[in-house]
């Protein structure tokens, strides 16, 4: 997979590796929130397919549950779709806010 995580001591970001299982510059344990980022990720993928093959509700689903693991946001950005797929404007909006929040930052 691909992706960043944030340590939770010092801060420094770093790149998702499949040895990856703790902070090369603190040496806090990266390996509970690596487990989070990798099932946070598979919903991800889960939901992208959804996506392909026009299951919007499950893709809305999986990309939320993604989101409530991790604020990714390719999880936002499944969602804003997959919201407006499924005529849910007010989700999609609230979906939209989260993005612009992501970027702001
Ligand atoms: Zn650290």
């Amino acid at each position: 997979m691909d992706g960043e995580i944030e340590c939770p001591s010092c801060r420094r970001i770093s790149l998702v590796t499949d040895d990856l299982d703790a902070c090369p510059r603190c040496e806090c344990d990266l390996e509970q929130l690596l487990q989070i980022a990798l099932l946070a990720h598979s919903k991800i993928d889960q939901a992208l397919r959804c996506l392909t093959t026009g299951n919007w509700e499950q893709a809305l689903h999986d990309a939320e549950e993604s989101w409530s693991l991790r604020h990714d946001a390719r999880a936002a950005r499944i969602a804003f779709l997959a919201a407006i797929a499924c005529d849910d404007l007010a989700e999609a909006r609230e979906w939209d806010n989260a993005l612009h929040q992501m970027v702001e930052k």
